[in-house]
């Protein structure tokens, strides 16, 4: 048996990043940024009015002092003229700070009447002016790789970058098999049980940028794995579910071999999961996950989702993990790598749920955490830290 990050430099090894695409601004969130962003101005791209208030020379500011107000200016609406000695021009937030004026008093230290201002006897000792380009400057960077998020898209928007290199989104096509399966809204026979992994695993990658298609269920009959294989064409990753076991109804690991898939199949230490089978499939990558639903969805986690950050160019990384502490004591973990179904608490303490048989889903989705027992670990005491991957 191999280990789980045995398994997946075998994995990483059958993908590589996609070619990117340009795509326009506003559908840019969650897509991964595949050439530097670069931008086209300054911003501000003049020193501005930061608060509400009179524009004027700082050296001139002092307490009481009096000045004539011979203009204003506001957001989109420059004052066109010089600030003079004695002079002083109403300006409000973002409009741009006039020529000989290089501070902004704000108004509520000031008082008026007609065009004569004084200054209060208290005054802050702030500008209230933003300096051209404070914020970033022509040709300045968003360096890709990046998964971008709401505030990288305002920026972007304030570089003026209308649209936005980003890798395209890997195509998955998802294969349950099994004739026990039917989908969810059918009527299922006496002996028969609704799909679930196709559909969590949907959810899983395409939350993560992927575009994820669930493909007809395919029967436990080498005709029905091949006429879904053959729908799957067109896709970057191509993902069975169950019959990759040994046993007589195990046929995905045969046919997808009898279809050209240079198999590598792996049984890998770790709980739940265990069999795993990959390949190259022409020009997809193939994985081959255990039918098991909570097998599924953490192979899912811990396999499938590195595959797709790496073909969005986001690196070959395993599932970045966070650490807790244990609520409890645990005794003496088995010889596999265990992904335990816990809860992690407002104050990071780890609590391991009760029941782990890899058929509960109803667990996995109390769960928020899958917390990592290494393989052959030793008895564990309340407050140890331990990994886990976030749910
Ligand atoms: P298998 O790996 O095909 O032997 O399946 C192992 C277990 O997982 C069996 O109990 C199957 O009924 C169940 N199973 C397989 N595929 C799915 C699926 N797509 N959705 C829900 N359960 C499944
Ligand atoms: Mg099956």
């Amino acid at each position: 048996m191999i280990t789980v990050d045995q398994a997946l430099a075998h994995l990483f090894s059958l993908v590589s990043p996609l070619e990117p695409e340009e795509v326009p601004l506003a559908q840019a969130a969650g897509r991964v940024l595949a050439a530097d962003a670069v931008a086209r101005r300054d911003q501000p791209p003049f020193a501005a009015a930061a608060m509400d208030g009179y524009a004027v020379a700082a050296d001139a500011v002092r307490p009481g002092a009096t000045f004539t107000v011979v203009g204003e200016a506001a957001a989109g609406h420059a004052f066109g003229g010089k600030v003079g000695t004695g002079e002083a021009v109403r300006i409000f937030t973002g409009a741009p700070v006039p020529d000989g004026a290089d501070r902004v008093v704000i108004q509520e230290d000031v008082t008026r009447e007609g065009d004569r201002i004084t200054l209060g006897d208290d005054l802050d000792d702030r500008a209230h002016v933003r300096p051209a380009g404070t914020d970033f400057t022509t040709g300045e960077t968003l360096p890709a790789p990046r998964l971008l998020t709401p505030a990288d898209i305002a920026l972007l928007a304030a570089m003026n970058l209308p649209r936005v290199t980003v890798r395209r989104k890997p195509q998955v096509a998802l294969i349950s098999t099994g004739d026990e399966l039917v989908m969810p809204g059918d009527t299922p026979g006496p002996d028969q049980i609704i799909v679930s992994n196709t559909y969590g695993l949907k959810a899983m990658l395409d939350a993560i940028g992927a575009e994820a298609r669930i493909l007809p269920i395919a029967r436990d009959t080498r005709p029905s794995l091949e006429a879904a294989f053959d729908l799957a064409r067109g896709a970057d990753l191509v993902v069975t579910i169950g019959g990759a076991s040994v046993g007589d109804h195990d046929l995905v690991g045969d046919v997808a071999e009898a279809l050209g898939m240079e198999r590598a199949f792996y049984k890998v230490r770790m709980r739940p999961g265990k069999p795993l089978m990959a390949g190259r499939m022409g020009e997809a990558a193939m994985v081959g996950l255990p039918g098991n639903p909570v097998s599924a969805m953490v192979c899912g986690q811990v396999f499938v989702a590195p595959m797709i950050r790496a073909m969005l160019g986001l690196g070959a990384e395993r599932a970045s993990r966070l650490t807790a502490r244990l609520a409890h004591d645990l005794g003496p973990g088995g010889p596999r790598e265990h992904y335990m179904r816990a809860h992690v608490d407002d104050d990071g303490q780890i609590t391991p749920e009760d029941r782990q048989d890899s058929s509960l889903l109803s667990v996995l989705a109390r769960a928020n955490a899958l917390m990592i027992r290494p393989a052959e670990d030793g008895p564990r005491a309340a407050g140890d830290p331990i990994d886990y991957l976030p749910l």
